[in-house]
């Protein structure tokens, strides 16, 4: 035998273990990317040698079924999809489809990363579902099936109707799922999967699962068109999602995948990419299928967010709130376009409960704007050790306090990473915004020139500053001018650089607005901050907790000696955007986005950070990203700076 059939052996050996992992257990043991690399590897191999060998996945549809289901013959063979790897890939594909049929649209669909499921109805009445199994025999889910919130029992059709679509997770059910969960689901494809295909229907509607509906398989009524489909589906009760679109050309499908691409982050349901199906339905039969696919259909798939990589260490990093966090240190991978090293573990119950160790491999996430976070274990090995928690501060070797599954350092003025952590903050931009002073200037004015209060930056002299390693007169000058300024702060800025527990921008805005001054604010009940907006108890403890501290007192006290001034402008000029909530994308060309905020705050309305379809005007500037795609998609209006100022502030 040959090197390559060999290859080609050693490649099916792995990829019908890791189908059985992933279709028979549910419980994958490496990500749908380090998977696709190796089945493409044998799909390669096999066109280069034009050699199949009998027992090749690449032949099948799924993996084996369990046997503790009864088991249903699909009346019709369900097929997989075929991948395109690129826009080149896609072309050469559209143009195939324009020899059968030279007017055929293309039908662009999302590809919902569920499980597939089959669905019959008769007389109007939900009968059976079963799973897509190995395509020609499946598992009876209909139980299971049935407690599918959107799954319709009852359809205005009358006839008999075999409708495919993916039973589905979404985000939020998965968040809501987890929090409670001794075992947490790695991710919503996995919690769908084990959803479904779990003998008690009970367990299934714990998840709170979806299903979309996207194509018939059987019905005595003739279609068209997959849009003529889809309008049944939708007129028959079926959820068939937020996104259909019919694209007249290459170009067209293309641009709708660029922007779904940008967007997919922000919904609710997991795609990992985009259905292209000829739309018209005659042709079909003619161009026909492999043993795995229909040709007539082509799946464009997304970067993939998932990956696996050794967890190589932990760290304990301790917060500016004294709050010491593991952060998992990686092998380095690549994933989405970055090199990821570091991810997210939250703290020891979640590092428990997601089961992973020292030197094991583990899953982890990173989509959009989000940091990397470790999902859970892919593989132990030997050398697998447990993670332990620290019980002395790794900063200062105070012993922690631990609070449910939170540990603290209590040494708040004695150490050191707490110290920077919370000068950083209070010299940060939605604070007092000292420009020029980083985390590593913070520690080196910590060692040298012992900085530890917020109060103690006012009295830096420039001889103390240039007299440091890196600091030119210029920078010094530079720092002193940024202090001086500072002193006549916003009172919300000034609350937020305080560095309160939980407090963000938008709270500390919420609080100035309220209590106007800081002696509103020190002499508020715990009750009155509940009133604010999006306070809770927690916050509002943490509030009344810190106004009571005499050491936080006696800072702020300092502070106001030194001079810091804050004050909050009462700042409603008008309210002709009352009930407007607005979205900010892009550079604008002459206003910086914290004063267009301020312009929209002054006359009534609001704004937030992402598009939704609450959102009622996006001002987009230049380079504009995502925001704006998701506007144009939701059809939400689009305004200029200028449009903006001329039609509701200039008037
Ligand atoms: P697939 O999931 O990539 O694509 C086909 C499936 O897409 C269909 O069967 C259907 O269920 C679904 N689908 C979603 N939206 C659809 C729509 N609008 N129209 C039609 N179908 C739609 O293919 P597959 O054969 O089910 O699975 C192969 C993929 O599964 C691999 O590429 C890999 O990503 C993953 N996988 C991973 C592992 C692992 O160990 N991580 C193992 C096996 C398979």
């Amino acid at each position: 035998m040959d090197n390559k059939t060999e290859l080609m052996k050693a490649l099916i050996e792995k990829i019908n273990l890791y189908n059985y992992h992933y279709y028979t257990l549910d419980n994958p043991i490496v990500s749908d990317k380090e998977y696709d690399e190796v089945y493409y590897a044998l799909v390669d191999l096999e066109s280069e040698t034009g050699v199949v060998l009998p027992n090749s996945p690449t032949q099948r549809v799924g993996g084996e079924i369990l046997s503790q289901f009864v088991k249903r013959k699909h009346e019709h063979k369900l097929y997989s999809l075929m991948k395109v790897r690129s826009f080149e890939d896609l072309e050469k594909w559209v143009e195939e489809m324009r020899e059968f049929d030279k007017n055929t649209a293309f039908a662009l669909e999302y590809k919902f990363d569920g499980l597939q499921l089959v669905l019959e109805y008769n007389n109007g009445e939900f009968v059976n579902a079963t799973t897509r199994g190995t395509g020609e025999i499946g598992e009876d889910v209909t139980a299971q099936v049935r407690t599918i919130s959107s799954v319709p029992l009852k359809i205005p059709y009358q006839g008999r109707l075999i409708v495919q679509g993916e039973g589905m997770m979404t985000k939020r059910a998965l968040e809501i799922y987890n929090r409670r969960a001794e075992i947490p689901l790695k991710n919503t494809r996995n919690g769908v999967a084990g959803a479904i295909r779990n003998l008690d229907p009970k367990e299934t509607a714990k998840r709170k699962l979806d299903f979309f509906c996207y194509s018939i398989i059987f019905c005595e009524k003739r279609f068209k068109t997959q849009e003529d489909m889809h309008n049944f589906l939708k007129d028959n009760g079926f959820d068939v999602g937020e996104f259909f679109k019919i694209c007249n050309g290459l170009d067209e499908i293309v641009k709708n995948i660029e922007k779904v691409g940008n967007v997919k982050s922000n919904l609710q349901v997991d795609i990992d990419g985009m259905v292209i199906k000829i739309n018209n339905v005659s042709p079909r039969e003619e161009i026909g299928y492999t043993n795995k696919f229909p040709k007539w259909a082509r799946a464009f798939k997304f970067e993939a967010e998932e990956t696996s990589t050794i967890l190589e260490d932990v760290i304990w990093q301790v917060g500016r709130s004294g709050k010491v966090s593991p952060i998992a240190i990686l092998e380095p991978v690549e994933l989405a376009g970055a090199t990821i090293s570091r991810a997210t573990l939250n703290n020891i119950e979640d590092i428990r409960k997601k089961d992973v160790y020292l030197h094991s491999r583990v899953f982890i996430r990173r989509s959009n704007e989000v940091i990397p976070e470790v999902l859970g274990l892919a593989e132990k090995f030997e050398n697998s050790v447990e993670i332990e928690a620290p019980r002395y501060c790794p900063c200062c070797g105070m012993s922690l306090e631990k609070k449910g599954p939170l540990l603290f350092c209590r040494n708040h003025d004695g150490c050191k990473e707490q110290i920077v952590a919370r000068l950083t903050h209070f010299v940060s931009r939605g604070a007092f915004d000292i420009v020029g002073l980083s985390e590593k200037t913070i520690s080196q004015f910590y060692d040298e020139l012992g900085l530890r209060h917020f109060s103690d930056l006012y009295s830096l002299t420039k001889e103390q500053l240039v007299g440091l390693e890196k600091f030119q007169e210029k920078k010094a000058e530079n720092v002193l001018v940024a202090l001086e300024k500072s002193k006549n702060i916003d009172f919300s800025k000034f609350l937020h650089g305080l560095g309160i527990s939980e407090v963000g921008i938008k709270t500390a805005k919420d609080l100035a607005k309220r209590f106007k001054t800081l002696e509103g604010i020190k002499n508020a009940s715990f009750e009155e901050i509940l009133q604010v907006d999006d306070v809770g108890e927690v916050i509002a403890q943490n509030i009344v907790d810190y106004f009571k501290d005499a050491d936080n007192l006696g800072e702020i006290e300092r502070l106001l000696e030194v001079g810091v001034s804050p004050k909050h402008e009462d700042a409603q000029k008008s309210s002709v955007l009352e009930g407007f909530t607005f979205v900010l994308t892009g550079t604008l060309p002459n206003i910086s986005r914290n004063e267009m905020t301020k312009i929209i705050e002054e006359n009534g309305g609001k704004t937030s950070s992402s598009v939704s379809k609450h959102t009622s005007f996006v001002i987009a500037g230049e380079e504009a990203g995502n925001k704006l795609d998701k506007a144009k998609m939701l059809g939400i209006p689009i305004l200029t700076e200028e449009e903006f100022l001329s039609k509701y502030i200039d008037k």
